[in-house]
């Protein structure tokens, strides 16, 4: 698996690649599981039950790193925060941005395209729970690391949904930009900003999950305040 995401030539291949995975017994159960049973709501529906790739042009300067694919959004609809209460706040925090040219992001044939950015998830299979095991996340890290070489010539800014997203940065930066990652780390907190030498700046922001968004723990203009700031540092107009 670490061969084959080195070896995807591009954005395209790494995708289709990706959801040929079938390297963590656990994810690749739960992930047929949750297909073959479904919710009610989408029992008529055919699941998609696989890894899920990235969305977005291969020219980003902003990457939105995620956690990892919903139950019955991505792993149901094959995109990423699509179809999801989760992809709701998202997509239309990136419309007011000007970064996706819809508000909604229900269907992987909806026409929903993003303008400079990526996103795309540190474990690309649904968890139980939505918790990876540090094995799971350490296997699916090479996925992602691929995925920030091949946008790496534009990219310049790093959005981490959540703490998780923002500890699977420091790998990406050993492994593809040749960084020792700071020491101590820093800590992850809405609004927080790391920049280092030559590499894409850092911006944390809570996680877009319901626990967050239904409690006003993360509210739209927190989310407004976070793309702005992306937009600032990547030079997106
Ligand atoms: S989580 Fe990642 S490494 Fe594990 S099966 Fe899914 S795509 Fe493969």
């Amino acid at each position: 698996m670490v061969a084959r995401a080195a070896r995807a030539t591009d954005l395209t291949d790494l995708d289709g690649a990706v959801g040929d995975c079938f390297a963590c017994p656990r994810l690749v159960a739960w992930r047929e599981e949750v297909a073959r049973v479904k919710r009610a709501a989408f029992r008529d529906q055919d699941y998609w039950g696989r890894p899920v790739p990235g969305l977005g042009p291969p020219d980003a300067r902003i990457a939105i790193l995620g956690l990892a694919p919903a139950a019955h959004g991505g792993n149901r609809t094959g995109r990423i925060f699509t179809g999801d209460r989760s992809g709701d706040v998202l997509f239309a925090a990136l419309h007011r941005a000007g970064l996706a040219n819809q508000p909604t992001s229900v269907a992987a044939d909806d026409g929903l395209t993003l303008r400079e950015t990526r996103i795309f998830s540190a474990v690309r299979c649904a968890p139980p729970d939505n918790k990876p095991t540090p094995a799971e996340r350490d296997t699916c890290a090479p996925w992602a690391h691929r995925e920030v070489e091949l946008i790496r010539p534009t990219l310049r800014v790093v959005v981490a949904l959540g703490a998780f997203a923002w500890a699977a940065w420091w790998p990406v930066l050993r492994q593809v930009y040749g960084q020792r990652p700071p020491t101590p780390r820093p800590v992850f907190g809405h609004g927080a900003h790391w920049s280092g030498e030559s590499v894409p700046a850092l911006l944390g922001c809570y996680h877009v999950s319901q626990q967050n968004t239904f409690t006003g723990r993360l509210t739209p203009a927190m989310l407004d305040d976070v793309f702005t700031r992306a937009k600032q540092l990547s030079g997106v107009d």
